[in-house]
């Protein structure tokens, strides 16, 4: 079929499987031209493998260390005249190019959040791996239904009181004011349920209980902490008290045991998961016109190789005062947060253009879903029916 991209809100509701591989390249051209001459992980278990920092973080594994990787994705295959999910075509491709280079590859696809996703990847974990030394824990999600059969809807609103401030229309590229709504208790709790750190933990618990983790690995999961226009929507709203919670958790696993946590806190990006947010995707627009002018724009695979490379496992393990390994160090620069904050001022529906690269947006938006990339010839007739060669469905 000729795929083309159908966007719906802040979905596209198709995805373009040799555009998702060609990204895929890109990403794994970009961590083999910078990887270090670090010492890192083997046998890696990234959690929410599929989309933005999870793919970027088994990619980065796999490129830079030579890792093996078993990948947890919640993806669907193509169907009739639908496509499949882009996270679905992204590990097809994973899976294929690390084959081509000797690498292990394998994924399960299913609810990470379910006991029967942890069962079936230790199983594996155990056959083909033995132990993993590292896991990564970058799931963006809706809902999850915990052990006890309660399901859970995460919001994404404020704590307290509401909060006011200018948000981006995507569809029609306006500006305009947004009230949101404080969450009510019940609401805090379930996004803390869904985004906070107890799954994680049960990760951790089972793979222990299984003896199919070192007892000297590194587990991290990922955050956001951004700047004071953002934080009533995200630090201090109900994402925020999440994010608080699996903060609180990496410290608990630390200290509980032989096996490092660590909170990571990624600079703002396009992912299918931020653009969900009021007021952040604008912020995002502005950040990324400043970011690129002044040279230091990174998208999720630089970022992940950073990480990885640099402030991991390069050595000592470089973090701030609270232990939090800042890859948002520059995005939270003061001459970037100045401009960023003149340009927020003064942005509206009239000036959008010139105060935020909308374009730059719009164009990891719609690569996101494996459109817009270099050399894919879109007119094509395209076989939407892709294997991942590790699952059976
Ligand atoms: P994303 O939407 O690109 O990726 C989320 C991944 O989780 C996808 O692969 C998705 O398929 C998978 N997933 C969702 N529910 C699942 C389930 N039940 N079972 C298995 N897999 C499931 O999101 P992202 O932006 O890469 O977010 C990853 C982490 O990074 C999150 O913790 C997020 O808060 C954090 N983060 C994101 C940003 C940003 O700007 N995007 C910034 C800092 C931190």
């Amino acid at each position: 079929m000729i795929i083309k991209p159908k966007v719906r809100g802040f979905i596209c509701t198709t995805a373009h499987p040799e555009g998702c591989k060609a990204l895929v390249k890109e990403q794994i051209d970009y961590v083999k031209a910078h990887k270090s001459a670090a010492n890192g992980p083997k046998k890696v278990l990234v959690i929410g493998s599929s989309m933005g920092y999870g793919l970027a973080s088994r990619i980065t594994a796999a490129y830079s260390f030579g890792a093996a990787t078993i990948g947890v994705i919640f993806d669907k295959p193509a169907s009739g005249n639908r496509t499949a999910s882009s996270g679905w075509y992204n590990t097809a491709a994973f899976e294929q190019l690390a084959a081509e280079d000797g690498l292990y590859a394998k994924s399960i696809n299913g609810d990470a959040y379910s006991q029967e996703i942890k069962d079936k990847t230790i199983e594996l974990i155990k056959a083909d791996l033995g132990k993993v030394d590292c896991v990564v824990y970058s799931l963006a999600a809706p809902r999850r239904t915990a052990p006890d059969g309660t399901m859970y809807t995460s919001v994404l609103k404020t704590v307290g009181e509401s909060y006011t401030n200018k948000t981006i229309d995507l569809r029609n590229r306006t500006v305009s004011d947004i009230t949101v709504e404080p969450a009510t208790e019940d609401e805090i709790n379930a996004t803390i349920k869904v985004m906070g750190g107890e799954d994680w933990k049960l990760w951790i618990e089972a793979l222990k209980a299984a003896d199919a983790i070192e007892d000297d690995a590194v587990t991290m999961a990922y955050s956001y902490i951004g700047p004071a226009i953002t934080h009533p929507m995200y630090a201090d709203g109900s994402i925020g008290k999440a994010k608080d919670d699996l903060f609180a958790t990496a410290k608990q696993m630390t200290s509980d045991g032989t096996i490092k946590a660590y909170i990571s806190v990624n600079k703002a990006l396009v992912t299918q998961s931020s653009a969900a947010i009021p007021i952040v995707p604008l912020y995002i627009g502005i950040l990324f016109k400043v970011m690129k002018e002044q040279g230091c724009h990174e998208g999720c695979i630089e970022q992940m190789c950073r990480l990885f490379n640099e402030k991991l496992y390069g050595g000592n393990v470089e973090t701030d005062d609270e232990n939090r390994i800042r890859m948002d160090d520059l995005e939270m620069q003061d001459h970037i947060q100045a401009e960023v904050n003149k340009l927020w001022d003064k942005i509206n529906t009239d000036n959008i253009a010139e105060c935020a690269d909308l374009d730059g947006y719009f164009e990891d938006f719609y690569k996101l879903f494996g459109f817009g990339a270099d050399g894919i010839d879109y007119e094509a007739d395209t076989d939407a029916d892709v294997k991942i060669p590790s699952i059976t469905e």
